[in-house]
């Protein structure tokens, strides 16, 4: 399978972002139950280092959250691969993500040929997330605001992606929903949350399945600079 995206030099990597580095991550995904192919290819390919700050390069592939600035963090890869794993089951098209943060997860998505959608609250995040975008020759369509009421302009959803924390899914979000889509979210309290999966029937019924613990930053309100 292809991958939609440009790679530039520095993409590549040398040292701690070689790509024999990454292929150790991507095995250590499979190990740790990430099944499809689709996912470990996206994950073998996106580099990873060139969405944490330089003196963070060196760590880019250990599968670990890292911080982005702004008290937030780049997701953890078996998390970004379980939650995309769990959207790709519904064949979607048109996905959207909330929380933007580094461009990570928005950038597996789009290298995955689906149409991708991103809402960051940060200002500043989402200028940094967007020339990476830009960089990789990827197609993301963003918008900075507060994500908690989604993109119903752009929706019906065929899945979406909350990758920062609620006590409750947020029912804005659920409404946006195609039939037959999926959502998942971290749903919980501060300390940890369930990875939840929220699946909308044909006919328009819920089902929820909780995936794996798991801790994300807060989902907040309202957006800054
Ligand atoms: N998906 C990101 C993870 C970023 S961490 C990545 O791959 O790097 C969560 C992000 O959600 C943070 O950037 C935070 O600013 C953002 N966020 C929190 N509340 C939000 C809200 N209400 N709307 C939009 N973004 C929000």
């Amino acid at each position: 399978m292809s991958l939609r995206m440009r790679l530039q030099p520095e993409a590549l990597g040398t040292g701690m972002t070689s790509q024999r580095v990454r292929d150790r991550l991507v095995e250590r995904l499979r190990e740790e139950g990430i099944r499809d192919e689709r996912v470990l290819n996206a994950i073998r390919t996106v580099p990873r280092h060139l969405f944490v700050d330089e003196a963070l390069a060196t760590r880019a592939y250990e599968d670990t959250a890292l911080p982005i600035g702004h008290g937030q963090t780049i997701s953890q890869p078996w998390v970004v691969a379980k939650m995309t794993e769990a959207v790709l089951s519904a064949s979607p098209e048109k996905v959207l993500e909330i929380g933007t943060g580094s461009g990570y997860q928005a950038a597996i998505l789009a290298a995955l040929g689906l149409e991708v959608h991103t809402v960051e609250r940060i200002g500043e995040l989402l200028r940094v997330a967007r020339k990476r975008f830009r960089s990789l020759g990827m197609n993301v369509r963003s918008k900075h605001d507060d994500g908690r009421i989604g993109w119903p302009e752009n929706g019906p959803f065929d899945a979406i992606l909350v990758t920062a924390a609620a006590p409750a899914l947020v029912e804005a979000l659920s409404e946006q929903l195609a039939p037959g889509g999926t959502l998942v979210a971290p749903v919980g309290g501060a300390a940890s949350q369930s990875l939840v999966m929220l699946r909308k029937e044909v006919d328009g019924r819920l089902s929820q399945q909780a995936l794996a613990p798991v801790v994300f930053v807060p989902l907040l309100s309202g957006m800054i600079d």
